[in-house]
């Protein structure tokens, strides 16, 4: 069952054609690792699906809709993407419990108690029930953004979407991140990830495609990708990071 299908999309800023006729597909319970240099259109790719971009051309389906219909309902199909990015996006003024449960509550109408129960199970699955009450400059950073991640799981979301979240982090803190996405795939979660450790990426993704300049170059199982890449350009670039 495909989740998502992203047919020829097309993306420019000023001119500037960022994202070049992307195609991708993917399934249920699939891990898919976006990996290219800094500015070939990871983010942007991720912007598009979950609609903080519009697309110039091309169309992305969720679930068999097509999201990039102008028509279509954008708080509607935002409920069924969970999105993580690279900075903690932790409201300050919140404690854990209280980040996690706000869209449960105000989004999806779930009542009080419910949202909490959730979220107490979810903090318990991912070892931070004894930070339910804590302040988010009360938490390590590490801790913050397994919070973020426990928070765009709090909505239930068909497809996760999770842009260099370990990126901020300290090295000795990567790995407790790297812990909890390792958990979720285990769970069957369809996510999206982009990176910068090809370690991991190598470890989770079921398929890596391979951005460069906007176009998807290559795409394929971890094991061909970096072993065995076709295409030059993938070849120069895995050579340069790793
Ligand atoms: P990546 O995530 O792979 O590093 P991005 O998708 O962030 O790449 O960026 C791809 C290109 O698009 C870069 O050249 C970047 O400067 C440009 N870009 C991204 N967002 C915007 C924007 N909102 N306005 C103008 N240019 C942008
Ligand atoms: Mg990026």
């Amino acid at each position: 069952m495909s989740v998502l299908t992203v047919e020829g999309v097309w993306k420019n800023f000023h001119g500037h054609h960022v994202l070049r006729g992307v195609d991708l597909e993917v399934r249920s319970h699939e891990v898919v690792c976006l990996i290219g240099a800094s500015g070939s259109g990871k983010s942007t790719l991720l912007r598009c699906v979950n609609l903080l971009e519009t697309v110039d051309d091309g169309a992305i389906f969720l679930e068999k809709q097509e999201i990039t219909d102008p028509r279509v309902d954008v708080d509607d199909v935002r409920k069924r993407i969970g999105t993580v990015f690279q900075a903690y996006n932790l409201f300050p003024h919140m404690n854990v419990l209280a980040n996690i449960t706000l869209a449960p509550r105000q989004v999806h109408g779930v009542a009080k108690e419910q949202a909490e129960r959730q979220a107490m199970e979810l903090l318990e699955r991912f070892g931070l029930a004894d930070r339910a009450r804590a302040y988010p400059d009360q938490l390590s950073g590490g801790q913050q953004q397994r919070v973020a991640i426990v928070r765009a799981m709090a909505t239930q979301p068909k497809l996760l979407l999770l842009d260099e979240v370990t990126s901020a982090l300290d090295p000795a803190l990567v790995v407790e991140v790297l812990g909890v996405i390792r958990e979720l795939k285990q769970a069957g979660m369809t996510m999206i990830l982009t990176t910068h450790e090809m370690s991991f990426c190598r470890d989770i993704a079921d398929t890596v495609c391979f951005l460069d300049g906007g176009v998807l170059v290559e795409k394929g199982p971890p094991e061909q990708i970096f072993t065995a890449p076709r295409h030059p350009r993938t070849r120069e670039f895995l050579s340069s990071v790793l």
